[in-house]
């Protein structure tokens, strides 16, 4: 057996949104898996989404208790993909994980998936088998939006595989370059090209609690999944156009044809209006096409971060800082114990300073007050 020293590094990211009730087990049952593996110590990059329950007492007690346990407290909820991407930004191992925390996906995996990394894979997918415990409507949803994104995706996407996946550092230095505000990262991952392979798996039922992927934060996904990954959209309002088109035209040489030959002016109300709203249902479809991308550029275009962070555990943030400059310490002077190193903050940035009930005050004036005390 390696000594600990010549171990490699695994950091397992888990996204954590309301999840009191399951993280406890979740904890307990991923660190017996970790600490199975052969020949790698690992870390844990719990990101809180904000979560509005008991989630952020618990980390903070797992972080106390065990400095392998790192946290990242979100200041607002930013939604699981961006979640994943703050756990990617911190995560410094040699090989990077990313988990939900229902238990859905068995920590028991991560060994297997570890075992092709050191084959010399760069990404492991893991594909789900079987999933049990979802809705039957999530599951056909799922299977139509996966052929759907097979037929018009200029990447493929893996069929059945979540966000449950294994990168090497090179592939995670990678993705963190990559920083559209609409991510979908399934698809991302598998854009980046490098050595890739699927891994089969159960998919179990979750440990407790409910989803937190209600129907239209699906949809949100689906579209992320849609508008970034494909133009095929776009390119198929020229297709569309040109079909109702042809059929405008056609029904004229018709009319014209049925005047020449019978002298009958065709009387076309009915025809009149379906041509007209036939147009008008393609136009309208056009815009709101061109407004799905349009507005991806603007929110590219405002370069807002993608999260902020209001308190980490086990953290440096000046460590945080330097990997990704983007990254906002939100300075919570009136909230105690926030881990703020105020050299980090720029005015600006700083958009939550002391809690609504106490007032909104800018960072400066928050400063103005401490020196005035001082
Ligand atoms: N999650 C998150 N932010 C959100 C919603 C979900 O970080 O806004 C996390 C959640 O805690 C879980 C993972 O993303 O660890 C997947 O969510 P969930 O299990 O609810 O989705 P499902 O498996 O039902 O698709
Ligand atoms: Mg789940």
């Amino acid at each position: 057996m390696k000594s600990e020293e010549s171990n490699k590094l695994v950091s397992i990211i888990v996204p954590c949104y309301n999840e009191e009730e399951v993280l406890p087990e979740f904890y307990k049952r991923s660190i017996a898996a970790a600490d199975a593996i052969q020949g790698w110590n690992h870390e844990w990059v719990f990101v809180n989404d904000c979560s509005s329950d008991r989630t952020s007492n618990i980390l903070a007690a797992l972080a106390v208790n065990d400095s392998k346990v790192k946290v990242i407290n979100l200041a607002r909820n930013r939604g699981h993909q961006v979640a994943v991407t703050a756990g990617l930004d911190f995560a410094h191992g040699d090989a990077v994980v990313i988990i939900d925390a229902d238990l859905q996906d068995p920590p028991e995996v991560i060994a297997r998936m570890l075992g092709l990394i050191e084959e010399g894979f760069d990404i492991v997918h893991a594909q789900r088998t079987q999933r049990p415990g979802e809705t039957k409507f999530k599951l056909w949803t799922a299977k139509f939006f996966y052929a759907m994104l097979r037929k018009i995706g200029d990447v493929k996407v893996v069929e059945n595989a979540g966000d449950f996946r294994c990168v090497t550092k090179p592939v995670a230095d990678t993705m963190r370059a990559f920083r559209e505000p609409h991510r979908f990262l399934r698809g991302m991952f598998t854009h980046l090209g490098f050595e890739q392979c699927i891994l089969q798996y159960d998919r179990d039922v979750r440990h407790a609690g409910e989803s937190k992927y209600p129907f239209m934060k699906m949809l949100k996904l689906a579209a992320d999944a849609v508008f970034s990954m494909s133009s095929a959209p776009i390119r198929s309002i020229m297709w569309a156009a040109g079909l109702t088109w042809g059929l405008g035209l056609a029904y004229l040489v018709y009319s014209m044809i049925v005047f020449f030959v019978s002298g009958i002016n065709e009387p076309g109300w009915t025809s009149a209006v379906f041509l007209m709203t036939m147009y008008t249902g393609l136009i309208l479809m056009s815009i709101a096409v061109i407004g799905q991308y349009v507005g991806r550029v603007f929110e590219q275009g405002q370069g807002r971060p993608l999260y902020w962070v209001s308190q980490t555990h086990n953290i440096d943030p000046k460590q945080f800082k330097q990997k990704i400059p983007e990254v906002v310490l939100a300075k919570r002077t009136a909230l105690g114990d926030r881990a703020v190193d105020s050299s980090t903050i720029s005015e600006p940035k700083v958009f939550l300073a002391k809690r609504p009930s106490e007032g909104w005050a800018s960072a400066a004036q928050i400063h103005k007050e401490e020196s005035a005390s001082a």
